[in-house]
Formats: structure tokens, C-alpha cells, sequence
């Protein structure tokens, strides 16, 4: 990015960062200097690949955990991880997240449940593991990833848009209780982002629409975001290392839009 931002000594958890978004910004962490710990679902050879290329390419350290964010505990652990090894943790970032598209009569109770508990709950157990580390340490930067769907509704995705509209309001809510500990809370929410979880949303859509892949890309994916363009993983990553400079000390309990104009309608 062209902003001047430094993370040298900072250690980062970035949730998710397997695929995506996530792995956009954590390796956007490692190229300004941070320690990164990734965490996601995937073959365990390929991720294995990906955290030494980040230490190789970035000359940091990167830890890969295997925590499931359905499990409490699991979430609690990966923060316990990068504190002990690392001795403290600055940067969190919640990123893991699932979609699920189904009209609400049809919509299976687990997928409700699931998706709450991967994008939602998680973030909960994860921010209480690491604050107490960010006070120790004088600094920290709690950073959600949200969406457009945090901000405004779309039909057939209950369980997202409740669990994003949720994220806000917790982000805000830590933001106020950390507010004099140099400790800032705050959600990014793009618009829609050329990512798997993106592109595995796209038959269920044609199902429950009765579209063609063409229809929704154009009249679902893009009809509500007015660029009529995708948001890319690295502007996403850029406004994270951004909320992580300086120059955002006093940016917190908000919400970054980052949606091509979407939400302005
Ligand atoms: P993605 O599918 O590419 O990545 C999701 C990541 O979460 C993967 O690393 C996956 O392994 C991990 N994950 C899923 N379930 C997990 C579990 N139980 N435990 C641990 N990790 C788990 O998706 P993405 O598009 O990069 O999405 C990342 C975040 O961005 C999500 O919170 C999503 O809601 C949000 N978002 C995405 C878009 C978009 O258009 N792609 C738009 C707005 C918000």
C-alpha cells in the first residue's frame, strides 16, 4: 500500500486466512513485518506450503492453526498458541466465515446454527482470549470482517445477515470497553469479493432463483453493487493494514465500507 505503515515486532492472528480474504491479509501482515498466524480448514500439505512461503517471501515468523471455529475452546487455543509462542499477540483479525443461501422456511437448522457460531461466536472467543494480551502490551488493533450484509439485508441468507448485522455490534461494543487502552475496534465490510466462498454460493442462488450462473453473477452478485466491478482481496487487505497504521488510532467502533458504493443506495 502507498500509505507508509510498519508492523515490525507486531504478531497477527488472522482467522480464515487458508483461502481468501484472509490469506489476502495476512500476507499483506507478513509484507509490512508481522509475525502472522494463519488458521483455516484445507489439505494440510498445501497449507503447510503456504506458512513456509510466507516466512520465506516476508522473513517472518508464521504459525498455522488448525482451530475449528465452531469449538469454543478450539478458538480460546489458537490465541493461547500465538501468545506463548510469540509472547503476546497485537492484531487480531476475524475473518473465518461460511455462506449458506436457502429461503427461511427451508433454511436447515444446523447451517443456522453453524454459520452463527463460525461467523459470529468465534469472533466472541477469540477477542476475549486476546485483549488481555493487547493491555498488557499497551496496544492492539481488533479488526471484523463484516460485509455489506452487516449493514443491509438480502433475501435468503438469514444466518449471514444476522451473524454480520451481530459483528457490528460487538465490534462497537468492545470498542467502547477498550477504548483507553490504545485498543481499537472496528469491521470492514466489503461488498462482494471474487473468493471461493463467492463463487460456492453461486449454485444454490441459480437454484433458489431459478437463474442462469450468468443472471446471478450480473443480476444478484453485481446488480446491487454499483461499480458494477468486484471488490478485489487486496483492497480489502489494504484498508486492514491501514486500520493497523497510526493514522487510524482514532478510528474505532465503526464500520469500513468497502462495497463499491452498495450501501449507499
Ligand atoms: P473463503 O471461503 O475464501 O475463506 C473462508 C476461510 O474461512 C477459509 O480459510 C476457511 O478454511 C475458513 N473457515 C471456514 N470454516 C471454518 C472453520 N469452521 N474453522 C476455521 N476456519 C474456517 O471466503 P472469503 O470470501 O475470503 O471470506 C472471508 C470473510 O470475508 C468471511 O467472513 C466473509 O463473510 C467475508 N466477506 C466476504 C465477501 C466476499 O464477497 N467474498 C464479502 C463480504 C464479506
Amino acid at each position: 500500500m502507498s500509505l507508509q505503515v510498519s508492523l515490525q515486532g507486531k504478531n497477527a492472528i488472522v482467522t480464515g486466512s487458508t483461502s481468501g480474504i484472509g490469506m489476502g491479509i495476512a500476507k499483506a501482515f507478513a509484507k509490512l513485518g508481522a509475525n502472522v498466524l494463519i488458521n483455516g480448514l484445507g489439505d494440510a500439505a498445501q497449507i503447510e506450503t503456504e506458512r513456509a512461503s510466507i516466512e520465506t517471501e516476508f522473513g517472518v515468523k508464521c504459525l498455522y492453526s488448525p482451530a475449528n471455529m465452531m469449538v469454543g475452546s478450539e478458538v480460546t487455543g489458537m490465541v493461547k498458541l500465538a501468545v506463548d509462542t510469540w509472547g503476546g499477540v497485537d492484531i487480531l483479525v476475524n475473518n473465518a466465515g461460511i455462506q449458506f443461501v436457502s429461503p427461511i422456511e427451508e433454511f436447515p437448522d444446523d447451517k443456522f446454527e453453524q454459520i452463527i457460531r463460525i461467523n459470529l461466536v468465534a469472533a466472541f472467543y477469540a477477542i476475549k482470549a486476546a485483549i488481555p494480551s493487547m493491555k498488557t502490551r499497551g496496544w492492539g488493533r481488533i479488526i471484523n470482517i463484516s460485509s455489506a450484509h452487516g449493514l443491509v439485508a438480502s433475501p435468503f441468507k438469514s444466518a449471514y445477515v444476522a451473524a454480520k448485522h451481530g459483528i457490528s455490534g460487538l465490534s462497537k461494543t468492545v470498542a467502547l470497553e477498550v477504548a483507553t487502552s490504545k485498543i481499537t475496534s472496528n469491521c470492514i465490510a466489503p461488498g462482494y469479493v471474487w473468493t471461493p466462498l463467492v463463487e460456492s454460493q453461486i449454485p444454490d442462488t441459480m437454484k433458489a432463483r431459478g437463474m442462469t450462473k450468468e443472471q446471478v453473477i450480473n443480476d444478484v452478485l453485481l446488480h446491487a453493487q454499483p461499480t458494477k466491478e468486484f471488490v478485489t482481496i487486496e483492497q480489502v487487505a489494504d484498508i486492514a493494514c491501514f486500520l493497523c497504521s497510526d493514522a487510524a488510532s482514532a478510528i474505532t467502533g465503526t464500520t469500513l465500507s468497502v462495497d463499491g458504493g452498495w450501501t449507499a443506495a
